[in-house]
């Protein structure tokens, strides 16, 4: 009675391909960004993720006119924003204002609809500093596209951080769990999100739901998975669906974001802000915004 797809021993998730970012450029005047998908063509292997825009690090020199983009809308996904340098103000249609810095991460469900800006804090702006951040796009499935907007503000004290044996490192918990501790971040489908640091000549293992997606992005440093294949900075490791073990060793002092998720499997439109799953959401999403169905900013 062996069925070929019931293994005991835990398989290694494998490497399935590394990326370099496939695109730069600005959002607003305040983001210069360097994209890892979907500017790499990368879609059913990264879903439930949707976007990678790794901004900066960068120094911008004082001003009293903080950078950043003005009034926008979203639907159909969430925006994750994590601030590792620099300070982030936000605003938004539901009413929802915070002000993100270090360490804290911006977790806004645009959901059925929202409008929003996003800023370098007055005060950063206004001595001038480095800003150095992520944000990242996860899917709704399609019964959640059009639920209520939220909104949570997740401050770093909020958020477990680990120290890994024998002093590899430290692993923060932002969503899922890690040897069971929870992450503060409330999500629609299974996902992990750990921010981790590990230091040169070490390594930490890592345990993912077979069947999830596994991306592994290199912020600084050189990293290898399973002891195959280096990555270097800005670079992103995306990995197989099938096993669940994952070696992460540092060649170098690393910073890493390790993204899992259970794939979406339903079809992606997408048009700019907008993530349904048909071409008739998309274009009912571009009327209720202009009719202003998504809100203004006060
Ligand atoms: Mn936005």
């Amino acid at each position: 009675m062996n069925r070929h797809a019931t293994i005991a021993t835990a398989a290694t998730k494998d490497v399935l391909g590394i990326y370099q970012p496939g695109s730069t450029h600005m959002v607003g005047d305040g983001f210069p960004v360097r994209n890892l998908f979907p500017s790499n063509d990368l879609d059913r292997e990264v879903s439930p993720f949707l976007m990678l825009d790794y901004a900066g690090p960068q120094y911008f020199s004082a001003t009293d006119h903080p950078r950043g983009v003005g009034e926008h809308p979203h639907r159909g996904f969430e925006t994750v924003t994590i601030v590792y340098q620099g300070v982030v103000a936000h605003r938004d249609s539901a009413g929802n204002a915070g002000v993100i810095g270090p360490g804290d991460v911006q977790w806004m469900t645009a959901a059925s609809g929202i409008v929003h800006e996003e800023f370098h804090e007055k005060e950063f702006a206004k001595k001038g500093g480095t800003l150095h951040a992520i944000q990242l796009w996860v899917n709704l499935p399609k019964a959640s596209k059009m639920s209520a907007p939220g909104y949570q503000t997740i401050l770093n004290a909020d958020i477990p951080a680990i120290d890994l044996d024998g002093g590899a490192g430290r692993l923060r918990v932002i969503a899922g769990s890690f040897l069971g501790n929870k992450g503060p971040a409330h999500a629609f489908t299974p996902i992990q999100l750990y921010d981790l640091q590990l230091k040169a000549g070490h390594r930490v293992q890592l345990n993912m739901p077979s069947r999830h997606n596994t991306l592994i992005f290199l912020l600084q440093g050189r990293a290898s998975v399973n002891g195959l294949r280096e990555a270097g900075e800005a670079e992103l490791i995306v990995c197989k669906r099938d096993g669940s073990q994952i070696t992460v060793e540092a060649q170098e002092d690393s910073q890493l974001l390790v993204m899992s998720g259970e794939p979406i499997e339903e079809p992606i439109a997408r048009c700019g802000p907008f993530v349904m799953n048909t071409r008739e959401e998309l274009i009912q999403a571009v009327h209720d915004y202009q009719a202003g169905k998504m809100g203004h900013l006060s």
